[in-house]
C-alpha cells in the first residue's frame, strides 16, 4: 500500500446531516474511501439496538422504518444545542425522542433507561468512518488518530465544540474543525484563484440549505456571508413527490409506518434516477393488501412538483450576495435577475444540486455557469481530505509551477551529484558555485546538468551538458563557475564561466528543470528514499576514495623528500598506514567506514614527516633569502 502506513496519517471527514464521508491523501492525490459494499457515502444514522453491537450506515438506515425510537437519525441538528432551543420542526420526523438534559442540553431517548448526547451518536459515525478508513488503507485497526471534521459555517462556537468532542470520543485528535464551504473551495481547486477572488457555495443537501460567500485573503478563506435553511433539502423534496404518488396513484389514506418509509425511499430514488433520465418508472409491488401499482414519471412532473421546493433557495442567495455587497443596484438583468458583480466562481455542493434543475436555478440566479467540475456530493469530503494532507505534509506536489519538484545540481569529482538548487525551492531563484579541475593539465571539464534526488550523477536525469575550456595548469589551478538560475516561467539558465579568462557560456534549458511530470517525481523521491543508505554509502565511498587517491602519492612523495629524517619505526609506521588504505581500496565490497579510518590513520601517522618538510621547506627559504 503506497505511502500510507504511519500514525502520521490525518482523515478528512465530510460529518453530514444525512451523509458522512471519509477520505485521505494518498502519493499526494485526494481520494474518498469506500466500504466493503464500495460505498463511499455512509448514510448518518445509528441504530442503538435492545442488544448488542450499535450498528452504524446503511443498515441502520434500513432500521428507521422498523425501529425508529431507537434509530438515530439527523443527529447533527442536535449539535450543541439546548432542548429549549430547539423549534418544533427540529423535531418533527425525528422518529426518536429528544430530551432535556443536564443544563437543558439537548439529549437522546432510545429507552427508559439510554440517554445519549448528540455528540455520543456523531462519534459512533466517526468510529464507523475511521474504521471504513483503516479497512481501505489496509492499516491496523486503530492506528488512525487524528482527524479535520468540516461543520457547516454558521456553526456557533457550541456547536463546534461538540463536534470536537464526538471526535475526541471516537479515539480522533481533531486536527482543524474546517467550514464545509471553505473545504469544498479546496475540492475545486479554487485556492489557487488570485487574491481577494469571491466564490459562491451553493450547498443544497438531504434537509439543509447553505450559501456561502467567501473571499481569499492572505492565502486563506474568509466566509464574508452566509444565508440559508436548516430545514430545507432534498428530504423535502422526496416528501413532496411522495404526496403526489399518493394522489396521482390513489393510494389508500391507511398507510403503515413501514409503508410509508417504503413509498419515501421509493419516492427518494425516482428523484435521484430522474436528475438523469428524462423518465422513470415508480414500483410498488404488493404494496398494500396485496396489490402492486406502478406509474411512469417524466422530469417535467418532476420539476413541477419539485420547484416551489428548489425556488425556496433563491431569496437565500439573493440575500447573502447582497450581505457580500455583490449585487450591483444600478441595474437589473433580464428577467427578475439581479446583476451579480465581483463574483469569480460559483461551485455546487450537495447530494440535491445533482438536480439539472437546481444547476439551472443557480446559472439564472448567479448570472453565470456552475463550475461542475467536482461531484457535489463528494466535494466537502474531499476538501477535508486535502486540508488533512496538507497538515500532515502530503500535499506537496500540488503546486508545482511555483517551485523546483526536484534537486537541480551538476555532476562533480567521482561521479558525484552536486546539487546546486534544491527541490521545492520557490522560482525565480539562482545559486551558483566555483569548480575546479581535477587533475593537473586538464584543458576542459564538462558540466553535466543533473535533475534528481540521487546521490550519485548516474542515477540522475541529465538535462544538458556543456564544455568549458580553460588554460591548462596545475590541479586545483582553474576556476570554473557554475551559476544556476531559473525564472518565473520555469526555465533554467546555467551559466559557465572560466575566471581566469571571463569568457561566458550560457545553455538554457526550458521546461525541463520545472515541468516534470508528478508520478516521475514521485517515483524518483520514493526511490531516492529506498536507496537513501547505499547511495549515502556510495557518496561517502567516493569522497574517500578521492581522498586516498590524493594522499597515497603525497605521501610517496613526502617519504621520497624527508624519508631521512624518520627512524625505522616511524617510517614502518607510516608504511602500514600507507597499506592499509591501500588494501581498503582494494575491497571489493567498498567498505566506505573502513577506508575513511585508514585515511584518517595514513594523515595522523604522516603528521610528524609533513611538520619535518614545511620546517625543511621554511629553512630553505630563509636560507635563499639570507643568501641574497
Ligand atoms: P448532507 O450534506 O445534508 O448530509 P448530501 O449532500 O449527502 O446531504 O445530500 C443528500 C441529498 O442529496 C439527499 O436528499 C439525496 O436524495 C440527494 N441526492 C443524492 N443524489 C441525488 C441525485 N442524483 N439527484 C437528486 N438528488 C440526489
Ligand atoms: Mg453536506
Amino acid at each position: 500500500m503506497s505511502d500510507l502506513q504511519s500514525n502520521d496519517l490525518i482523515i478528512g471527514i465530510d460529518l453530514g446531516t444525512t451523509h458522512s464521508l471519509v477520505g485521505v491523501v494518498d502519493s499526494g492525490f485526494p481520494i474518498l474511501l469506500a466500504d466493503s459494499d464500495g460505498r463511499r457515502l455512509t448514510p448518518s444514522v445509528v441504530h442503538y439496538p435492545v442488544n448488542g453491537e450499535v450498528i452504524v450506515g446503511t443498515p441502520a438506515a434500513r432500521m428507521r422504518a422498523v425501529a425508529p425510537g431507537r434509530t438515530v437519525a439527523s443527529v447533527k441538528r442536535l449539535m450543541g444545542r439546548r432542548r429549549g432551543d430547539l423549534e418544533a420542526s427540529d423535531l418533527d420526523d425525528l422518529g426518536f425522542s429528544v430530551k432535556s438534559g443536564d443544563g437543558d442540553w439537548a439529549e437522546i431517548a432510545v429507552d427508559k433507561n439510554t440517554r445519549l448526547k448528540p455528540e455520543e451518536v456523531s462519534a459512533d459515525i466517526l468510529r464507523h468512518l475511521r474504521s471504513v478508513a483503516e479497512s481501505a488503507l489496509e492499516v491496523e485497526p486503530g492506528s488512525i488518530q487524528r482527524a479535520v471534521i468540516t461543520v457547516p459555517a454558521y456553526f456557533n462556537d457550541g456547536q463546534r465544540n461538540a463536534t470536537k468532542r464526538a471526535g475526541e470520543l471516537a479515539g480522533l485528535k481533531v486536527e482543524r474543525i474546517l467550514n464545509e464551504p471553505t473545504a469544498a473551495a479546496l475540492a475545486f481547486g479554487l485556492d489557487k484563484l488570485d487574491e481577494n477572488a469571491r466564490v459562491a457555495v451553493y450547498d443544497f443537501g438531504g434537509g439543509t440549505f447553505d450559501l456561502s460567500i467567501l473571499e481569499m485573503r492572505d492565502g486563506v478563506f474568509q466566509v464574508i456571508a452566509t444565508d440559508g435553511d436548516t430545514r430545507l433539502g432534498g428530504d423535502d423534496i422526496d416528501a413532496a413527490l411522495a404526496n403526489f404518488f399518493r394522489e396521482t396513484l390513489d393510494l389508500p389514506d391507511n398507510l403503515s409506518l413501514e409503508q410509508q418509509a417504503t413509498l419515501l425511499a421509493e419516492s427518494r430514488r425516482t428523484k435521484e434516477a430522474l436528475s438523469h433520465a428524462e423518465s422513470v418508472v415508480i414500483r410498488l409491488p404488493f404494496f398494500h393488501e396485496g396489490k402492486s401499482w406502478e406509474r411512469v414519471v417524466s422530469r417535467d412532473e418532476f420539476e413541477k412538483v419539485a420547484r416551489p421546493i428548489i425556488d425556496r433557495t433563491r431569496p437565500h442567495c439573493l440575500r447573502a450576495l447582497g450581505a457580500a455587497g455583490l449585487i450591483d443596484s444600478t441595474g437589473s438583468g433580464p428577467g427578475l435577475n439581479p446583476v451579480v458583480s465581483g463574483l469569480d466562481r460559483v461551485i455546487l455542493v450537495g447530494g440535491s444540486s445533482r438536480i439539472p434543475m437546481v444547476r439551472e436555478l443557480v446559472e439564472r440566479t448567479f448570472g453565470m455557469t456552475p463550475d461542475l467540475s467536482q461531484h457535489p456530493d463528494e466535494a466537502v469530503a474531499l476538501g477535508a481530505a486535502i486540508q488533512a494532507g496538507i497538515l500532515c505534509g502530503r500535499v506537496r506536489n500540488v503546486v508545482l509551477l511555483d517551485v523546483t519538484p526536484l534537486s537541480l545540481g551538476i555532476e562533480t569529482f567521482g561521479g558525484l551529484m552536486n546539487v546546486i538548487i534544491p527541490r521545492n525551492t520557490t522560482i525565480p531563484a539562482k545559486a551558483g558555485e566555483l569548480f575546479t579541475n581535477a587533475v593537473a593539465n586538464q584543458e576542459m571539464m564538462l558540466v553535466r546538468v543533473l535533475q534528481g534526488e540521487r546521490e550519485m550523477a548516474k542515477d540522475n536525469w541529465e538535462l544538458g551538458q556543456v564544455e568549458v575550456a580553460f588554460s591548462p595548469g596545475p590541479k586545483g589551478s582553474a576556476r570554473v563557475g557554475v551559476q544556476f538560475s531559473i525564472d518565473e516561467n520555469g526555465i533554467l539558465n546555467v551559466l559557465t564561466r572560466d575566471t581566469a579568462t571571463g569568457r561566458d557560456q550560457v545553455l538554457e534549458i526550458r521546461d525541463a528543470a520545472v515541468d516534470v511530470d508528478d508520478e516521475q517525481v514521485e517515483a524518483m523521491i520514493s526511490e531516492s528514499v529506498d536507496h537513501a543508505f547505499d547511495d549515502m554509502n556510495e557518496r561517502i565511498w567516493t569522497e574517500a576514495k578521492l581522498k586516498s587517491d590524493e594522499l597515497l602519492p603525497a605521501v610517496d612523495r613526502a617519504l621520497a623528500a624527508a624519508g631521512d629524517a624518520l627512524n625505522e619505526a616511524e617510517l614502518a609506521t607510516i608504511r602500514e598506514a600507507a597499506d592499509a588504505v591501500r588494501a581498503a581500496v582494494e575491497v571489493p565490497s567498498r567498505d566506505a567506514a573502513r577506508l575513511k579510518k585508514a585515511n584518517q590513520a595514513l594523515d595522523e601517522a604522516t603528521e610528524a614527516l609533513a611538520a619535518i618538510i614545511v620546517e625543511r621547506a621554511m629553512e630553505k627559504a630563509l636560507g635563499s633569502s639570507l643568501g641574497e
